[in-house]
C-alpha cells in the first residue's frame, strides 16, 4: 500500500515513536556523560545544562519525525561538547592572511613583535608605572615613555601619540583650527575607508575647509590666495591610497612651511603611514620618512603606529615643542588617549628602530615586506602537493608567479614581486570556487586567499608556519 508522508503514522510507526520518545534519556544522564567526559569542568555546569537541554530538545524533535537518532548519552554528551565548543569560540580569531596584502586593514594591519607582545602582556598582567614618576615619586605622564624615543627616531622637538593618525588629525585640526579656516588642495582631499574624508574629519575638527587649486595641479599662488584673517592651519596630506600622475604640480612641504610662517599658522603634514626607515634599504619601494617631513620643516606631522611602523593601532603627532604643547592641553586629547597595553607595545616596537640592520629579523611586517621572492616560491613549491590532495581531483593547484601590496594605503601603485599557489576547478565551474574559499574559511583556522580570474590565488608571502597550515587542512571540509 502507498502511503503519504502527510498522514498520520500508522499504528505500528506510533508505537515505535513512542518507543523511541521513552528512550530518550534524562538531562541528568546526559550531564553525567559529560562530566565523565571532563565537558562540564571546562564550560562550566550551567552552560553544559543549557547545551544539554537543547541537544535533548533536538534530537526529540528528531525522534518526533520518526528520524533516526542516536539515543545513547555518551553521543549526546559528544554533541553537547561539540555545541559548547562552537559557542566558544571566538570570531575575533587568527586567520591565515594569504590574500597577498601584507597590512590588511580588515585582518588587523600589523602582526606585532614579539617584543612588543612581552610588554604588552607584562603590562597587562601587573600594576605599571603609567603616570608615575618613579624617580620624584609625583605624577608622570604617559607620552613620557615614547616622547623621547620618537624625538631620536624622528628628529622632531616634541611628540604625542594617539588612538590612530584619523585621531591624530583631528586632533591636531581641532586645536589650531577650530572655528577657523583651514586650507588643503583639491589634490589631497583623501578618502581612506572606513569613513575617513578629509573633508568631514574637518568638519568635526569644528573647522572650515578651504580647497585650493585643482585636482592635478595646485601652486604656492593658490595657497597664498586663500590665506585670511581667518586661516587656522594649512593641511598638506600624503596621498597615500592613490596617486595623481600625469600634468601634475605640487607644493612641497619646504615652501609650504614658508607660506605657513608668512602667514603665522602651522603646517600640518599628514603622513597616513610614514616610515622611520628608509624602505629602499630593504629593497622596497621609497615612501617618505618621518625624518624627513620634520626636516622639511612642518610644525605637525602625523603618521599611524599599524602601518608601516609595524606596530599596534596608534597615531603619532610629532613637531615643534609650542605646538604640541597646544594640543596636549586640548581637552579632546584625553578622550583619545592610547591604553597602558599599546603604550607599552608601542614603546617595543619603536625600540626596535634603533637597530635598522635587524629590523627584518625582529619586526614582523618588515620581515614579510622584505621576504625574497624565491623564499616564498620554495614555500608554495613544498604545499602544492599536499594542498592538492587535500583538495582531491576537483582542483587543480599549481604554484605560481603573483605580486604583493603593502596595503593600509601605503605604497598603492607599487606591487611587490611573489609567489603562491593557483587553485582552479578541474571542470572550469566557477560556483566550486567559491564554496571552496567559504570551505577554507570554516577551517579552524580560517585561510583567507584572494579570488579572481577563475581561480582562487593563496598569497604565501605571510605565511609563516608551514606545518600549522598543513595540519589545519587535514580538518577541511568540501562542500
Ligand atoms: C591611513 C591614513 C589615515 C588614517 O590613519 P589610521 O591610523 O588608519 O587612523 C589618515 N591619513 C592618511 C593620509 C592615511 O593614509
Amino acid at each position: 500500500m502507498f502511503m503519504n508522508s502527510s498522514e498520520p503514522p500508522a499504528p505500528r510507526a506510533r508505537a515505535e515513536q513512542m518507543h523511541g520518545l521513552r528512550n530518550i534519556p534524562s538531562v541528568a544522564a546526559v550531564l553525567e556523560a559529560t562530566t565523565r567526559q571532563g565537558v562540564s569542568g571546562l564550560y562550566g555546569m550551567r552552560a553544559t545544562t543549557d547545551a544539554a537541554r537543547t541537544v535533548l530538545e533536538v534530537t526529540r524533535a528528531a525522534v518526533v519525525k520518526g528520524e533516526n537518532s542516536d539515543l545513547d548519552p555518551e553521543a549526546l554528551a559528544d554533541k553537547t561538547r561539540r555545541l559548547l565548543e562552537t559557542a566558544d569560540r571566538s570570531s575575533l580569531r587568527p586567520v591565515f592572511n594569504l590574500t597577498g596584502t601584507v597590512l590588511h586593514t580588515n585582518l588587523g594591519r600589523a602582526v606585532l613583535a614579539e617584543t612588543a607582545r612581552t610588554a604588552a602582556l607584562a603590562a597587562m598582567s601587573e600594576a605599571v608605572a603609567l603616570e608615575f614618576d618613579l624617580d620624584s615619586g609625583r605624577r608622570g605622564e604617559r607620552d613620557d615613555h615614547v616622547r623621547a624615543l620618537l624625538c631620536e627616531l624622528t628628529g622632531a622637538e616634541d611628540a604625542t601619540i594617539v588612538n590612530n593618525n584619523a585621531a591624530a588629525v583631528l586632533l591636531a585640526l581641532n586645536t589650531f583650527s577650530a572655528g577657523r579656516e583651514a586650507i588643503v588642495s583639491r589634490g589631497e582631499l583623501i578618502e581612506i575607508g572606513g569613513a575617513f574624508r578629509m573633508p568631514d574629519i574637518m568638519a568635526r575638527a569644528g573647522c572650515k575647509l578651504v580647497e585650493v587649486g585643482t585636482t592635478n595641479r595646485t601652486h604656492a599662488r593658490d595657497y597664498r590666495a586663500a590665506i585670511g584673517p581667518e586661516t587656522g592651519v594649512i593641511l598638506k596630506v600624503h596621498t597615500s591610497n592613490y596617486r595623481i600622475e600625469g600634468f601634475t604640480c605640487e607644493v612641497e612641504a619646504v615652501e609650504l612651511e614658508a607660506i605657513a610662517q608668512e602667514a603665522r599658522v602651522p603646517l600640518i603634514n599628514d603622513l597616513g603611514s610614514g616610515t622611520l626607515v628608509d624602505l629602499a634599504r630593504y629593497g622596497l619601494p621609497r615612501e617618505p620618512t618621518v625624518r624627513e617631513a620634520v626636516a622639511q620643516g612642518a610644525g605637525v606631522v602625523t603618521f599611524s603606529g599599524d602601518k608601516l611602523l609595524g606596530g599596534p593601532q596608534s597615531g603619532f603627532i610629532v613637531g615643534k615643542r609650542d605646538l604640541l604643547s597646544a594640543i596636549n592641553v586640548n581637552p579632546l586629547k584625553r578622550a583619545l588617549r592610547v591604553d597602558k597595553i599599546r603604550l607599552a607595545a608601542i614603546e617595543a616596537t619603536l625600540k626596535l628602530y634603533r637597530d635598522p640592520d635587524r629590523l627584518t629579523e625582529r619586526l614582523p611586517t618588515m620581515r614579510t615586506l622584505a621576504r625574497p621572492k624565491a623564499e616564498i616560491a620554495a614555500v608554495a613549491a613544498r604545499l602544492a602537493s599536499p594542498l592538492a590532495v587535500a583538495l582531491g581531483p576537483v582542483f587543480v593547484v599549481e604554484p605560481c608567479d603573483c605580486l604583493s601590496q603593502v596595503g593600509s594605503g601605503a605604497l598603492p601603485i607599487e606591487a611587490i614581486p611573489s609567489a603562491g599557489l593557483r587553485i582552479h576547478p578541474a571542470d572550469g565551474g566557477g560556483g566550486a570556487l567559491q564554496r571552496l574559499a567559504a570551505s577554507l574559511r570554516a577551517l579552524p583556522r580560517p585561510v583567507i586567499g584572494r579570488t579572481g580570474k577563475g581561480a582562487l590565488v593563496l598569497d604565501l608571502r605571510c605565511l609563516t608556519d608551514e606545518a600549522a597550515f598543513l595540519s589545519n587542512l587535514g580538518n577541511l571540509r568540501l562542500s
